[in-house]
């Protein structure tokens, strides 16, 4: 999947995110977002913040054909409960793919975006989307590698 379409300026933004969210000392359980007061352990459980790495699994999702003004020009778009990799779930849009690409299991990862422009053009949102994890290049350089050794082979 390309990322030729995202703005260079994003990139340093990008770098600059984290997703952090919080670990409970006493029962282990993780939270995202970041929660003070553990709810199963209350006074009893210590809470410090902990990063996530932000990759995780599609859980369920829908797809919104129809959007509130604010977000009409991205219908139609998908919903999706992620399950993260270090347990908690979030709600978040997936991007980067098409709605008949979305399915239960599909491994994702957290990146940076713009969530919504005002209409008068004022204020852009960043934050967190999912997009599918995209290991093809991984089998193109591979297959790009491969060709050059049998080449080379040749030759
Ligand atoms: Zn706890």
């Amino acid at each position: 999947m390309s990322v030729s379409g995202v703005p260079r300026h994003w990139r340093s933004l990008r770098e600059r995110y984290r997703l952090l969210g919080t670990y409970c000392e006493n029962c282990g359980t993780r939270f995202f977002p970041p929660r003070k007061i553990c709810p199963k352990c209350r006074r009893k459980g210590r809470t410090r913040e902990v990063e996530f790495s932000g990759r995780g699994r599609v859980f369920s999702y829908t797809v919104i054909h129809v959007g509130s003004k604010t977000f009409e020009e991205y219908t139609p778009y998908v919903i999706g409960l992620i399950e993260l990799e270090e347990g908690p779930r979030v709600l978040s849009q997936i991007v980067d793919c098409k709605p008949e690409d979305v399915y239960i299991g599909m491994e994702v990862e957290a990146c940076f975006r713009k969530l919504f422009e005002q209409e008068d053009g004022g204020i852009i949102s960043y934050g967190f989307k999912f997009r599918p994890v995209d290991d093809s290049w991984v089998e193109y350089y591979g297959k790009l590698l491969a060709e050059k050794e049998a080449k080379a082979v040749k030759s």
